[in-house]
């Protein structure tokens, strides 16, 4: 990965370059931003810059051999650890350290650097449990920096999401403290409250905000190929999250407004069967598809309330979501409307975490209507409790 391939934070990749350049490179960092702001590409254009055999003052320069192999993450001296899940029974086929998932990790970050935690783990094909960085990978890593480096200057470790170390993270202490030389220690992290205290007081922190609106629409322009309008529109709904934009672009042309409308319509009306034929069709789609459709509704239901309370900007909004929200913002009440925000909230986080969405969406087609009718929503039905997922 190059800097110009990192999008947005500007100051920072300045910031990091001069600290390259005058020689101030501390042996264990964290790069630590919220999720989707992009520091992991940044953390890969670090590591891809350190070994760059003829580095420019603002980039590596993508063409020697050590570039190229930093770029298909095949660089000898360029380490990998991120959390998994071990696999496998037998002892032939187990899983049980990064080194076995490196075929799966390299694909994952050559298609999509800016993925999060839950996007890696269900391309690595192993939803249902919770991924972490074992005793035995910790193992790994003081057995692979134990070596010179193969080829280049600097054996750089990338450790992404520290989070995931339990107390077997203390066992790289030592490490961390008194590196061999020209060894770099790079975490990135979204959350330093979850990262061990002992590990956290080691590292020197670069911080990252969130990308903003502008840097995001340009990338959605640059990179995907969008109209300004829906680079736009998707920028406003990731608040910041590339790896969020991702995911919505998979239904930005699919018709989100139309089907949202669609069902919203059906449930102010009787109609029934046409819902239950389109709630069969729904719970077809990945979940991530069904995730972006509720993130959608939320966004949507957050206009509604802008409208209601009479601060509304209908520049942001495209043709058929000024007929949707103007529609909506006369048939519900505010209250409906803040319950309607906080059905699509409770309902993306359900889908998070496998509910059934065909229950579901049953269920909050039912709460709708009522909603529509002018009933409270009721608490959610027990079936729903986080015990029974
Ligand atoms: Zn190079």
């Amino acid at each position: 990965m190059l800097f110009r391939e990192v999008i947005g934070n500007e100051d920072l990749k300045k910031r990091l370059l001069s600290s390259i350049q005058e020689g101030r490179i501390s042996h264990a960092q964290l790069f630590l931003g919220p999720e989707g702001c992009g520091n992991l590409p940044m953390a890969l254009a670090y590591a891809q810059y350190l070994n760059c055999e003829n580095r420019t003052p603002e980039d590596a320069c993508g063409t020697c051999a050590s570039c190229q192999k930093a770029q298909k993450f095949i660089h000898p001296d360029i380490h990998f650890t991120f959390p998994f899940i071990v696999a496998g029974d037998k002892k032939e086929d187990r899983r049980e350290k990064c080194a076995d998932w490196l075929p799966e990790w390299r694909q994952f970050l050559s298609e999509n650097p800016y993925g999060n935690y839950q996007s890696w783990i269900r391309y690595s094909g192993n939803e249902s449990k919770q991924g972490n960085i074992n005793a035995k990978e910790c193992h790994e890593i003081i057995h692979r920096l134990s070596f010179k480096t193969f080829e280049s200057t600097y054996k750089i470790l990338i450790l992404w999401l520290p989070e995931f170390l339990e107390k077997e993270g203390n066992r790289l202490l030592k490490l961390i403290e008194e590196p061999p030389d020209n060894t770099v220690f790079l975490m990135v992290g979204h959350n330093p409250d979850r990262i061990l205290n002992t590990i956290l007081s080691r590292l020197q922190t670069v911080r990252f905000a969130r990308l903003s609106d502008k840097d995001l629409a340009s990338a959605l322009e640059e990179k995907e190929g969008l109209t300004a309008a829906s680079a736009q529109q998707i920028a406003i709904l990731s608040n910041g999250n590339f790896s969020r934009a991702m995911e919505l672009l998979h239904v930005a042309d699919s018709g989100m407004t139309r089907e949202l409308q669609q069902w919203l319509r059906w449930c102010n009306r009787p109609g029934r069967q046409e819902i239950f034929n389109w709630i069969n069709d729904f719970v077809k789609q990945p979940k991530e598809q069904q995730k972006a459709f509720f993130n959608y509704g939320m966004h949507v239901g957050r206009e509604v309330m802008l409208i209601q309370s009479g601060a509304q900007q209908l520049n942001r909004l495209t043709e058929g979501e000024i007929q949707l929200v103007t529609g909506l913002a006369k048939v519900l009440t505010p209250e409906a409307t803040s319950q309607l925000i906080q059905l699509f909230d409770r309902y993306t986080y359900l889908i998070e975490r496998n509910a059934n969405s065909k229950i579901m969406m049953t269920q909050m087609s039912v709460t709708l209507m009522r909603l529509f009718r002018g009933v409270p929503a009721s608490p959610l039905p027990a079936v729903f409790n986080d015990a029974d997922m």
